[in-house]
């Protein structure tokens, strides 16, 4: 038998901003596609019409987009099984609703939903826990099965509203193997008659899944946790439909919780916890005040695309080894669906931080050097990219974000007006402040070339010598002098990117303010 090649395809449905757990979803189906050497496909799934909200669609093209997950079919670039939009499909599908109906394995319901709302009163009123239409309440119920036949068609022909169930058997153990979980079983009086065909000729979520896999050949279904209770009834419509030999495989992959693992990272998760669940900042409306909201992004919070991505990697898979750095091509070469857990994971954004500062410190200084030099752009500083550079240079190993070399740095450009407090009451004394205006004395002249950090400690040194002081009483005081801080990258590489005019300039006036 030749190998099936392998199709994988992501999903979403646009009912809003593409979820973080979404897009490590998207990234699992994509590392399996190219391991594989296979196709990854992206499929909107857009049959509710009554969730769908503009924009998003976009906003999952460029989420996806920015972390480096490449489409090799989907909407904005076609394919061999376009369109690749359900809303554009809709005209598809009904011929496997009627197949269904033909064979046995679906019927029409005509049941209003006053009807439907009667019945569930009167199962909770019967203490039945979960009210469902299902292989028993069916044969209360008005539908194909229950009424005769001449008064079915009587119905169809007059245009009554209905919708198309799926006829789930009553007794029958369903089972399928999960590449993740195993094997799963479960009973069929656990399963409802879903609704497959709705009213207005839409298909649900449930019919135009199974359609849509099976004719764009999908080989593997990789997604969340939450759909694994619908997996039994996929099993069934393939089966049903005659398409059990290919049905894809099934993947369900671990939940993500919340960081103290008290239950599932939601989309309003971010706001409470203090990070973004969302890949990108979305601009949205409240759905009760409809104000516009603003919901952070990783990408605007200052994450780093391969961060987020080795970061998602590792939240419920890992390669077995004690390596954690991978870029995306290490990550194609190194998944195996085999070692994703079914645990649920916890989402720890420290790590994603720690991933962040690694791959920030893992750039040059060159292409560091931007990210400063835009924030001194907008706080009307001018820079040369040399100096920039030498910034970002020692800074990078004090910093998780791009955007905190201006905050950190900020005493490059701009003089300090205050100085930390806890050390100025232990450190600055008179004798220090002396020897810090020797210090400044014994600099060279601004006009002179710029003295290297060697130079400009070993005249340090000696002026503390001639004030009879040992150069660890004054350090610290000559680093608040000069920046304002208690701490920061070597001092003398500061002072040395400083320049001894302006060095001298501040000793002075921290001097002159701090007696
Ligand atoms: N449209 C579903 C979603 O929004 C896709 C589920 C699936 O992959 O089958 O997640």
């Amino acid at each position: 038998m030749t190998e099936r090649p392998v199709r994988v395809r992501f999903a979403p449905s646009p009912t809003g901003p593409l979820h973080i757990g979404g897009v490590r979803t998207a990234l699992y189906n994509y590392l399996l596609a190219r391991k594989l050497g296979g196709t990854m496909i992206l499929r909107i799934e857009d049959t509710d019409q009554n969730r769908f909200v503009p924009g998003a669609e976009d906003y999952i093209r460029q989420s996806l987009e920015w972390v480096g997950i490449e489409l090799d079919e989907s909407p904005w670039k076609g394919g061999p099984h376009a369109p690749y939009k359900q809303s554009e499909r809709k005209p598809m599908y009904r011929e496997y609703a009627d197949q269904l109906i033909r064979d046995g394995y679906a019927y029409y319901a005509f049941d209003t939903p006053e009807e439907l709302d009667v019945m569930r009163e009167r199962l909770q009123a019967a203490k039945v826990p979960n009210p469902q239409y299902n292989s028993i309440t069916r044969a209360q119920m008005r539908n194909s099965l229950t009424l005769p036949e001449d008064e079915v068609k009587q119905l169809l022909d007059s245009g009554t509203p209905y919708v198309i169930r799926l006829k789930v058997p009553r007794k029958e153990e369903v089972r399928f193997q999960d590449m993740i979980r195993g094997w799963v079983v479960v009973h069929s009086s656990a399963i409802d008659d879903k609704v497959l065909m709705k009213s207005d000729g839409m298909p649900t979520y449930h019919l135009a899944n199974i359609v849509d896999d099976h004719l764009m050949d999908i080989s593997h279904v990789i997604r969340g946790e939450e759909w694994l209770p619908s997996a039994p009834l996929h099993v069934l419509l393939y089966r049903y439909l005659g398409w059990e030999k290919t049905m894809p495989q099934f993947a369900h992959l671990p939940l993500l919780l919340k960081p103290d693992g008290t239950g599932k990272l939601s989309k309003r998760d971010g706001d409470r916890l203090g990070f973004p669940v969302f890949a990108l900042e979305w601009h949205g409306t409240d759905a009760e005040t409809g104000a516009p909201t603003v919901s952070r992004g990783y990408r605007e919070d200052g994450y780093l695309p391969e961060a987020l991505v080795n970061f998602l990697a590792f939240l419920g898979w890992n390669p077995g080894t004690s390596q954690e750095i991978f870029s995306m091509e290490e990550l194609i070469q190194a998944f195996e669906i085999d070692r994703v857990s079914k645990s649920p994971a916890k989402f720890d954004v420290a790590k994603a931080k720690w991933y962040n500062e690694h791959y920030l410190r893992a750039k040059s200084n060159a292409e560091l050097a931007p990210y400063l030099l835009t924030a001194l752009a907008e706080h009307g500083i001018e820079c040369s990219e040399q100096k920039a550079e030498q910034v970002v240079g020692v800074m990078k190993e004090r910093v998780s974000f791009p955007q905190d070399f201006w905050q950190e740095a900020k005493y490059f450009f701009e003089a300090p007006t205050e100085y930390d407090q806890a050390v100025v009451s232990k450190k600055w004394n008179a004798p220090v402040s002396a020897a810090l205006a020797a210090y400044a004395d014994a600099l060279p002249a601004s006009s002179e070339p710029s003295a290297n950090a060697e130079v400009l400690k070993a005249i340090f040194t000696q002026s503390m010598e001639a004030q009879g002081l040992k150069p660890g009483q004054v350090l610290q005081a000559l680093r608040v002098a000069v920046t304002g801080a208690a701490a920061g990258p070597d001092l003398f590489e500061t002072l040395a990117i400083l320049g001894t005019g302006e060095v001298a300039q501040r000793l002075r006036a921290a001097v002159e303010r701090l007696g």
